[in-house]
């Protein structure tokens, strides 16, 4: 037997050059190939007679080959190889392209097995390359479930299939986590039974069953994974913050706080006063006023004489929190800093050293806050602005970096309470439920193509009332994808064609950072009167003169980010507007849209999404930062998340800390799917 760790070059057939193919699928040991799972599958089983087989369907039929195969040389490269097959009900002409196997193994008068697709089209009815197997052979492509895999370039399903097939013959699968006792509580299959079928199901039933098995185990792990961290954190020392008087901090804002403002805050000084470390998520729509909630943690923080990291997902974000927090800050004499990788190395070190002597008490940055080239002198908080990028994994390494510093985490993706827990199960959370006053609705209109002129003069209307527009392109280049329009372009026909007399600039994802910013700021200060761009702008930024967006083939987005993108206008005191523009025919798509036309509400909207599109394309749109689950994008129902929720909490307080092997392994999968969480696991 080999090892689940022995690499995937110990199969027949695996060469260092297939391995590489295999390495971009991030499959590297079997373990890895055994746990590739399908991502559909093919029902093969059963045969079909030949006159029913239908034009561009495929199926398994049994006939027998009537002549004898003939190959004609057609060009050079090109030969062509007939044969005619029949069965009791028809008879039916196969065609193979430079095919020598074909030739030499299709045999006059005898039987095989054939899948393939009946086409109409071209040289009148036939089949073009079908597989065939002999009636005594086991069946390989025919006369079974043929599971349907992930794929790369060179590296085709029938090798997959052979690879994983001589994978599970010489290496056991992963062994069983779940306990007899709550696999029959769920109606759930044993694992290895599980690891096969998912791979050789008997029939489609079985296959279900085993994709639900992997998903409840993932979840499992997963989500006894965040108890055990809860837990461990729960049992960490900080210092306690003694002071943790705002008023200062109050009476130098320029508006009252809300309600839900002032409660987070509070939530989070009691964290900080407490003595271990504050793990805690502050969930609010766009608009609903995150930043203050952490400048008043990076105050307290201060006050106590500690540090603060205040991460941002991008640059621009970075500078425009910086830009706030030191107007903020300065007066009280609460010294500022901002870190972005665009710095010169010699900016850049300057900042280091500002930091690691403590002189800079509020530092903000991107990710690139918490490398190793930045040593704090006295780090007590980290923020991380947009929370789903910052995942399960960060949020561990932080602590294991030492210091168990507190934690704040935002995020404007309000994700539904279902999956919420189930992601950030290990942080407390606040949710911020209220606009700040004045605040208003964002009129959201869903047009098509015919309403192109109107959509053109009300761009004008509002740059001649002093305001700006965004339009958001859903891709950067031309020809990404057919028909979609691309930032780039339409920048410039809108310039060219439609605005000559307007000032129209141009952002996206492929440009420099620094070159990002300065388009940015310029349209900040009013340098531009339409800005074209990606979904680089879909977090945080604050034009509040900005009060129209134009999204183009908004049927590309999804509804969580479309609102997100809408939240970049209505920053300012006067009317907004976003107009979602769409070809898109389909009922069910415009049904989707017109969801966003009817609420305001980020939270009902993410429901909406949750509900339309399941839980596995949720995950899906998400970036980094969220664990990858192998199984998720095999849309996932929700009943079985939440099963494995309760079963996994069941059993972390019967058997969280013994030493069964069951739970020795169970903490070894966790730490598998963390990576590099295992130092604060235990
Ligand atoms: P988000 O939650 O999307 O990060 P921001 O923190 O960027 O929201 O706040 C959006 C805008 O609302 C900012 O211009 C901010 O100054 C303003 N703001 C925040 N809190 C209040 C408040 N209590 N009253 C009035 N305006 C506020
Ligand atoms: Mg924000």
């Amino acid at each position: 037997m080999a090892k689940p760790s022995d690499p995937i070059t110990i199969l027949r057939g695996v060469g260092p050059a297939r391995a590489e193919l295999f390495h971009n699928l991030n499959i590297y040991t079997l373990e890895d190939l055994i746990c590739h799972y399908p991502r559909g599958y093919e029902d093969r089983t059963r045969l079909v007679p030949i006159c029913q087989l239908e034009v561009d369907r495929p199926a398994c039929f049994q006939a027998v080959v009537m002549n004898t195969p003939r190959t004609a040389h057609i060009r050079k490269g090109l030969d062509l190889t007939r044969v005619q097959v029949a069965d009791t009900t028809g008879r039916l002409n196969l065609t193979f392209f430079n095919s020598r196997y074909a030739e030499q193994n299709l045999h006059y008068g005898e039987t095989y097995i054939f899948y393939g697709t009946v086409t109409g089209d071209y040289g009148g009815y036939g089949m073009t390359n079908p597989v065939f197997e002999s009636p005594s052979s086991q069946g390989v492509a025919t006369r079974r479930i043929l599971p349907v895999y992930p794929l790369t370039a060179g590296l085709n399903n029938a090798a997959i299939v052979r690879c994983v097939q001589q994978a599970l013959a010489i290496c056991d699968p992963p062994g069983e986590i779940l306990p007899e006792s709550i696999r029959q509580r769920y109606d759930i299959l044993p694992a290895e039974l599980a690891y096969t079928a998912i791979h050789q199901p008997k029939s489609m039933q079985e296959a279900e069953q085993a994709r639900r098995r992997l998903i409840f185990e993932e979840f499992f792990v997963f989500s006894a994974g965040l108890s055990l961290l809860r837990a461990s954190r729960a049992r960490k020392k900080s210092l306690p913050y003694e002071n943790t008087d705002l008023t200062a901090f109050y009476a130098a804002l320029p508006f009252r706080l809300t309600g839900a403002q002032q409660r987070a805050i509070d939530e989070i000084l009691r964290d900080m006063g407490r003595g271990t470390p504050m793990n805690r998520l502050v969930q609010g729509d766009v608009g609903s006023g995150k930043t203050m909630v952490a400048a008043a943690a990076a105050f307290c923080a201060a006050r106590n004489g500690f540090q603060t990291a205040f991460m941002a997902p991008t640059e621009i974000l970075a500078e425009q929190h910086y830009d706030t927090l030191r107007k903020l800050f300065s007066p009280m004499g609460i010294s500022t800093a901002l870190l972005t990788g665009s710095m010169t190395p010699k900016e850049k070190k300057q900042c280091r050293q500002a930091i690691a002597a403590g002189d800079a008490q509020v530092v903000i940055g991107t990710h690139a806050l918490l490398t190793d080239a930045t040593a704090f002198n006295r780090l007590g908080l980290v923020i991380a602005d947009e929370q789903h990028r910052f995942g399960v994994e960060q949020r561990s390494s932080l602590a294991a970096k030492g210091t168990d510093p507190h934690l704040l985490v935002m995020s404007a993706t309000p994700i539904p309470r279902t999956l919420a827990i189930i992601l950030y199960g290990d942080l407390d959370v606040s949710i911020l439920d209220e606009l700040p006053p004045g605040r208003q609705n964002v009129d959201t209109f869903l047009v098509g193509e015919s309403f192109r002129a109107r959509i053109n003069a009300f761009i004008r209307k509002q740059v001649q009332e002093g305001h700006q527009c965004f339009v958001v392109c859903p891709a950067v280049e031309e020809n990404e994808e057919l028909g979609i329009k691309s930032a780039q372009v339409w920048a410039e026909t809108l310039q060219k064609t439609v605005f000559p007399d307007l000032r129209v600039s141009l952002l996206h994802g492929q440009m420099k950072g620094s070159q990002k910013e300065q388009v940015m700021a310029a349209f900040a200060r009013q340098e531009a009167d339409v800005l074209v761009a990606t979904t680089v702008i879909e977090v945080g930024v604050d034009i509040p003169n900005a009060t129209l967006m134009v999204i183009e083939d908004a049927d590309r987005f999804g509804l969580s980010q479309l609102h997100q993108l809408r939240g970049r206008v209505g920053r300012g005191r006067d009317k907004s507007y976003c107009i979602l523009v769409s070809h898109n025919k389909n009922p069910e798509t415009l049904q989707r849209l017109k969801a966003l036309c009817a609420t305001n509400d980020g939270f009902r909207i993410a429901q909406e999404d949750l509900r339309q599109r399941g839980p596995g394309d949720f995950f899906g749109s998400r970036q980094s930062g969220l664990p990858v689950f192998r199984v998720a994008d095999m849309n996932m129902d929700l009943d079985t998340l939440r099963q494995a929720q309760s079963a996994s909490a069941q059993w972390i307080d019967q058997w969280g800390d013994s030493d069964l092997p069951e739970a020795q392994s169970l903490r070894a999968r966790i730490s598998q799917l963390f990576q590099r969480s295992q130092g604060t696991l235990n």
